[in-house]
């Protein structure tokens, strides 16, 4: 019998005991900085010359580790190990794959403050943050695990006189898995774990800032018994082997989580068959945001204003479902800016691996770049009312920033900045409050907060985001409560954590007897 499945919970960093063990995370993992990591092909580990070096955004000094890069010759020899390792690993029985989850689960629970602790210094993320983070990765193994043993049986099938029907999934073969830096362990361990609980091997390019933490969930799924060849861990240059790994004639499957321009280019290059490509790929892409949360006349103020705070500013804006727009209607359009404005005023900016700290840096120099870019965009746009400040003179830090005034069409409330900005506007209505959040090329998340239910049933349908939220944030989804993914250019709805989630890499097929 398979157990309900349980969310983790997330720790209570109020209780003094549960602070030590954090700490003790901490030191555990700040004595293991500097290390080099292998690329690993069928169980065997290989170092190049030619490394990644990943770094604390909080302090530039600080090497997280040194990751050897794939080349082309190392995919190829993946792509080789798979397809062997595919041969038993399709045709294990389901329920002993979904224990290698579970095991897998068990072993990052007991090691959770150190995972933390690695998100904390390779990714950024303040403790509550990184906390989340690796829950939902276990959140992940437990769902996906139980997932697969609801699929084992197939669907039922009519019958007719003398003749038998069945409906069942198998899996597909090789894919590739490419998560972004954001959910440096959650998505990483979602969009790898998925697949290969399904029964296809694996070759995971993890982000070029966040290999060292990718490299540990290989470490977990081998120690929870993953055969070898069925995970293959190829770190790299994107630039370099990017376009290799999806247009390799034996990828099946592209599990890609990151930015628009990304996920498009890889949608694009996957439908070209190649020489000697037997099948089609297929492509689960889910992609940027441009979340608005819509504040209604007749609403909690205090409500919304937390909301849009926390929904803008937790972990520096760098979620795809983060707020960065915030739409009210007019008449309560400078209380809840001024309540915005002094909770914000309350958050602390630093090092997120020393407590108490509610903002890290963002995640590195190009994504510093652009968002003081944006910044002096929204001072153009609109009227700068709180932050704008910007050092990298340790860590790339960019104070929480808040822009008012800025009309429905602007650059600032139209494209993907991701990080610590976001922008006000008004509306006159509810009507055109549902208008501007609905005028962007982009459907992941959104929230309304609004005591109207008239209202809130109008959005239920019209506000065109995959995850929508009533009276609370637009971040924070949880799996099995929250599946998650994105409607027009946010990419392919998946909904990741979601019950329809495996058949993505599944292919169902009917057998039919006649007696
Ligand atoms: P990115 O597109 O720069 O990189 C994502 C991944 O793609 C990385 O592993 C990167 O190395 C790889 N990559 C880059 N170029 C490639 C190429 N040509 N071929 C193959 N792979 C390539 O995105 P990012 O900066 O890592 O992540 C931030 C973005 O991810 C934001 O746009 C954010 O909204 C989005 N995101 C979306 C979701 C979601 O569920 N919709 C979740 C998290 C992040």
């Amino acid at each position: 019998m398979v157990l309900p499945f349980k969310h983790e919970p997330f720790t209570d960093f109020s209780n003094e005991n549960k602070r030590r063990e954090f700490e003790e995370g901490l030191r555990k993992v700040k004595e293991e900085l500097g290390k080099d990591y292998p690329i690993v092909i069928n169980g065997e580990r290989f170092f190049t010359n030619d490394k990644l070096v990943s770094i604390n955004p909080a302090n530039k000094k600080e090497v997280i580790g040194h990751v050897s890069k794939a080349t082309k010759e190392h995919i190829d020899k993946a792509f080789e190990s798979s397809l062997e390792a595919f041969k038993l690993w399709g045709k294990m029985a389901p329920v002993a794959r979904a224990d290698i989850l579970f095991k897998a689960a068990a072993i990052v629970r007991r090691r959770k403050h150190e995972f933390s602790a690695w998100l904390a210094f390779e990714a950024g993320k303040p403790w509550g943050q990184a906390d989340g983070d690796t829950a939902e990765g276990i959140d992940f193994l437990e769902y996906y695990g139980r997932q697969m043993l609801d699929l084992v049986n197939g669907k039922p099938l009519e019958d007719r006189a003398n003749e038998h029907n069945s409906y069942f999934y198998q899996p597909m073969g090789p894919g590739v898995t490419i998560p972004p830096w954001n959910f440096a362990f959650a998505i990483v361990c979602g969009t790898t774990v998925a697949p290969i609980v399904a029964g296809n091997p694996v070759l995971l390019k993890p982000s070029e800032n966040t290999p060292v933490i990718a490299y540990k969930l290989v470490e977990v799924l081998e120690e929870a018994g993953l055969p070898k060849g069925v995970l293959n861990f190829v770190p790299g240059d994107p630039a370099v082997i990017g376009d290799y790994l999806v247009d390799h004639k034996e990828t099946r499957f592209i599990n890609f989580t990151g930015s628009r321009a990304t996920g498009t280019r890889i949608i694009e290059r996957a439908s070209k068959v190649q020489d000697g490509q037997q099948h089609l790929k297929r492509v689960v892409a889910e992609m940027g945001g441009k979340d608005t949360i819509i504040v209604d006349k007749d609403a909690d103020l205090d409500l919304a204003a937390d909301a849009i705070v926390n929904s803008a500013f937790g972990f520096s804006g760098q979620k795809c479902s983060a707020c960065s727009r915030a739409v009210l209607h007019k008449d309560v359009y400078h209380e809840v800016l001024e309540k915005a404005v002094r909770l914000t005023k309350e958050l602390t900016v630093g090092n997120p691996t020393e407590k108490d700290v509610n903002m890290g840096a963002v995640v590195n120099k190009k994504q510093f770049e652009k968002v003081k870019e944006y910044i002096e965009i929204g001072k153009r746009e609109g009227e700068l009312v709180l932050g704008g400040e910007t050092d990298d003179s340790e860590g790339f830090f960019v104070k929480p920033t808040i822009f008012k005034d800025v009309a429905p069409k602007a650059r600032l409330m139209q494209e993907e900045i991701f990080g610590p900005v976001v922008a006000f506007a008004k509306a006159d209505n509810f009507d055109e409050l549902l208008e501007i959040a609905n005028n962007t090329e982009y459907g992941l998340t959104g929230a309304v907060i609004s005591n109207n239910r008239e209202h809130l049933e109008k959005a239920r349908y019209d506000f065109h985001v995959g995850n929508l939220y009533f009276n609370r944030g637009c971040t924070a989804a949880i799996v099995g409560y929250q599946p998650f993914g994105g409607f027009k250019m946010s990419g392919t709805d998946s909904k990741a954590g979601g019950p329809d989630y495996l058949q993505h890499f599944l292919e169902a097929k009917v057998v039919s007897e006649r007696y």
